[in-house]
């Protein structure tokens, strides 16, 4: 969930996990971005997309109810998806208005849930499965103009711990990945994006900016078996950049 175009970090995904044998349906917020989805996932082996705005139930309940209808039950879930109004990405966090932070909260952390809801009874048919959400280091740091999507991010890593927490008992895996920051539609609303890639090539210890296949590359381990003794935690792909102090 979550692919716009080649740019996203959910299509490197999408990529390996095709590769790696898993049939991948992906889904798109609207009719806007379905074209272009629609011919990405026939690039893809058994590749197969709907339509799917996350903050709608009944397009929750269709798209899920189509994944059970042609899989028979879902294994892995990747949430790649959050928005905020493009004036609380810039300026002070202390200027967020009632509706921005809703909105910001609603789509890019509730959609977690909404969407976990619904793969249960999925997974619980495939004896369980491994969910994820895209996450990002503003949840546990200030990052100039990250504001309000640092708070939902906080927000989001807390509820990834509480699903992981329900889920477990139905042996269905809840974690986050943390990548540095990625050129992509949604990165480039946020104020001074090109210098936060600059500042991370400088700093971090591998002296370089994530590439989407790295983070495409976690994203299979944690659907994987390989990592079956992982739950509840957010995983960082970012060259390292996160455990500098200056
Ligand atoms: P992107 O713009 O390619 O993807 C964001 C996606 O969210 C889009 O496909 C958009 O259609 C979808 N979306 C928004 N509202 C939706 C809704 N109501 N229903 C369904 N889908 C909806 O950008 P991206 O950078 O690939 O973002 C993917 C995830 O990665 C986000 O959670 C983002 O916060 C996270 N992330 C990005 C970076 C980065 O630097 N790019 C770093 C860390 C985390």
């Amino acid at each position: 969930m979550g692919v716009a175009n080649k740019r996203s970090i959910a299509w490197a995904v999408a990529q390996k996990l095709s590769e790696a044998g898993a049939q991948v349906m992906l889904t798109y917020q609207d009719e806007r971005l379905g074209e272009n989805v629609t011919a990405l996932a026939e690039g893809l082996e058994n590749g197969s997309s709907c339509q799917c705005d996350l903050t709608s139930q009944e397009d929750i309940d269709r798209a899920f109810a189509e994944v059970d209808n042609k899989f028979g039950g879902l294994d892995i879930l990747v949430h790649s998806v959050a928005f905020a109004l493009r004036e609380d990405l810039e300026g002070g966090f202390l200027d967020t208005k009632q509706e921005g932070f809703t909105v910001a909260h609603n789509v890019s952390v509730y959609t977690l849930v909404s969407a976990a809801r619904a793969a249960k009874p999925l997974m619980e048919k495939r004896n369980g499965g491994s969910i994820m959400a895209m996450t990002y280091h503003g949840s546990e740091r200030v990052i100039p103009n990250y504001n309000v999507m640092g708070v939902a991010k906080a927000s989001l890593e807390a509820s990834i711990r509480y699903l992981a927490a329900d889920l477990g008992e139905s042996n269905i895996r809840v974690n986050g990945i943390s990548p540095g920051p990625i050129s992509t539609l949604a990165a480039r609303a946020i104020g001074g994006f090109t210098q936060m890639l600059q500042h991370v090539r400088e700093k971090a210890p591998l002296r370089r900016n994530t590439d989407p296949e790295e983070v495409g590359d976690t994203a299979l381990f944690l659907a994987s078996d390989l990592s079956r003794g992982i739950t509840g935690e957010i995983i960082y792909v970012d060259g390292g950049y996160h455990i500098m102090g200056m």
